[in-house]
């Protein structure tokens, strides 16, 4: 391949700047070390997400989509997604998926790192609660949290940066009706400001933030850590398209090839190559970096690099109440969740559980849409009626069920598109399982008792919704035996010792929570192990 100029070597090259790649870059340059970040993607000009507009639902539908098959700008490559039950749901920029995520903020139980011990399927993982909790608790710092410590599932969490948003009437109902049936519920925790924070904005209340926050309140990467890292000498290149990790005999590491925006392919070479491009980026990343020693794609010796994917399939179940509930005020993070039914109980006939949290139904669009009413017929004689009976007097259990992982559930690179700097797209192959598919049938049956109690006077059952893909996790896995995982729990490929990988391909299990302090914790404390150990770390000649 002919390359034009390289830009000088750095001690770091990370690929992708959402959290994953953002705290890995942090944490490095807090020692001093030089780091370049390549982002296919831009800075979000949030001026475009018209959240304080009446018609957002409308504008939502295209440039601000979550869905990159839908919305299909400059930095999405092509996802052919014919062969799977779930849509994957990214942002591709500047900040990452965060830029769209709800910032609900959850951390993992100690139970999901022992699914095996446990249960008895899938794997362990070979760190524990233990490991990452100190690792949660300066994240949370960083990504600027807000909730309410306490909780008895998190004996641990004494505090959190700032006091929790308020939980609004929907919120309260539903805790109250949690009181009455002696089941589990919490103030939500959230990555959303509600005083002024470092870099970010006190929150408004606009219930937006799916759509981007204009106001900074939601922590994503972009407002948290992009803009103290440039000032800090990190180089973030943005649309530029990382597109191989070059590696030399000894078989480390070298170089990140990547073409810029004028269109032009440069070579960064560094000591150690960090990978945080999610569960879909990075699988196609290493699958595209084939050589002769690694030829069926980098650190792939165990075959499983794209494989065992998960992705959380998601149910809802929307309560229809007479009170006026108006449920888009406030946050869209979570006002409230619950784990009543987190952990396995044997007598259900399946293996692990679900987390619910309390979601707002939306604006008079999204009375309409898949999510959260499934297919629900509306249109036709009766549409005001209906509109009118749900707008603003309804609210949904979010239940996000864990999924186990399966090596049919894949992620493979798919000749037959292309992206703009000409490399392949992907194509998922996805299949719910069984366990998963009882699962579900179980908390929404759950879910619906749970609503009804509240005094629902109607509940809509969306048993699961194709548009939820917001969780994409497993395919470079972690563990112990470089035959049966790719990488350590170190974040480092067995078979590249300065190929280190931080975002959530790595899960062994995917557990029921939204992934981010996670994906975030682990990061830190992968860079953390890196930095500690900079005189043993292997690097290219
Ligand atoms: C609509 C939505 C709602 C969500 N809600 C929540 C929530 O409430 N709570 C929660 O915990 N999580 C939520 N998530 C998930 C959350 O956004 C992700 O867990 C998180 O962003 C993962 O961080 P990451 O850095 O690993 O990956 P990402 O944030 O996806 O970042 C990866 C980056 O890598 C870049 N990249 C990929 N390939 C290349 C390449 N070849 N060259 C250059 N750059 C590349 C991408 O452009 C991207 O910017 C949500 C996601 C979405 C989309
Ligand atoms: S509700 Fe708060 S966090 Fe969400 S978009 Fe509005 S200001 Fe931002």
């Amino acid at each position: 391949m002919e390359l034009s100029s390289s830009h000088d070597r750095a001690d770091v090259v990370i690929v992708g700047a959402g959290p994953a790649g953002a705290v890995a870059a942090r944490r490095f340059v807090e020692d001093g070390f030089s780091v370049v970040c390549i982002e296919q993607g831009d800075w979000p000009d949030y001026s475009r997400s018209h959240v304080a507009d009446e018609y957002l639902e409308l504008s939502a539908g295209k440039e601000w989509n979550p869905q990159p098959t839908v919305r299909r700008s400059f930095s999405d490559y092509p996802i052919d997604t014919s062969r799977s039950d779930v849509e994957p749901l990214i942002w591709n920029g500047v900040g990452g998926s965060a830029v769209m995520y709800a910032g609900i903020w959850m951390r993992l139980m100690p139970s999901d790192f022992r699914v095996r011990s446990l249960d008895g399927v899938a794997d362990d993982w070979p760190l524990s609660y233990e490991d990452l909790a100190p690792f949660y608790e300066r994240i949370e710092r960083d990504f600027g949290v807000s909730g309410y410590p306490g909780d008895p599932a998190f004996p641990d969490i004494d505090s959190y940066p700032m006091k929790a948003a308020p939980i609004g009437p929907h919120g309260r109902m539903m805790a109250e009706a949690h009181n009455r049936l002696g089941w589990h519920w919490w103030p939500g925790s959230n990555a959303i400001a509600t005083e002024d924070y470092r870099n970010q904005g006190a929150c408004v209340q606009r219930g937006a933030c799916m759509w981007g926050c204009i106001n900074k309140a939601k922590a994503s990467p972009d407002v948290t850590h992009w803009p103290d890292l440039l000032t800090q000498g990190v180089r973030l290149i943005t649309r530029a398209v990382a597109q191989e990790i070059e590696t030399d005999a000894a078989g480390r590491a070298t170089a990140v090839v990547y073409t810029g925006d004028d269109g032009v392919t440069r070579r960064q070479e560094a000591d150690v190559v960090v990978v945080a491009a999610n569960g879909l980026g990075t699988p196609r990343l290493l699958q595209l970096s084939t050589s002769t020693r690694f030829p069926n794609g980098l650190a792939n010796g165990s075959g499983l690099v794209g494989k065992r994917l998960m992705m959380h399939p998601f149910a809802t179940v929307v309560g229809v109440f007479d009170d006026k509930l108006d449920p888009w005020k406030g946050v869209w993070g979570q006002p409230v969740y619950s784990l009543e039914f987190y952990e396995t109980v044997k007598e259900r006939g399946f293996v692990r559980g679900a987390k619910w949290n309390v979601t707002p139904t939306g604006g008079p669009q999204a009375m309409t849409a898949a999510f959260p009413w499934g297919g629900s017929e509306i249109w036709g004689e009766g549409f005001h009626d209906t509109v009118r009976d749900r707008l603003g007097h309804s609210l949904a259990w979010g239940i996000v069920a864990e999924d186990l992982p399966e090596e049919h559930n894949r992620v493979e690179l798919d000749h037959s598109t292309r992206d703009r700097a000409g490399l392949p797209g992907v194509r998922m192959t996805y299949r719910t399982s069984q366990n998963t598919k009882d699962l579900l049938a179980f908390n929404v049956e759950r879910a619906s008792e749970s609503l009804r109690e509240a005094g629902a006077k109607e509940t809509i059952v969306a048993p699961m919704i194709r548009e939820t893909g917001w969780h994409i996790l497993g395919t470079a896995t972690m563990g112990e035996d470089a035959a049966s995982s790719v990488v350590d729990q170190w974040g480092r490929a067995h078979e590249v010792p300065n190929l280190i990988i931080v975002d959530g391909s790595t899960w062994p299990t995917s557990s029921g929570m939204n992934p981010t302090p996670t994906i975030a914790a682990f990061s830190l404390r992968a860079i953390e192990h890196a930095v500690t150990e900079r005189r043993s770390q292997a690097v290219s000649s």
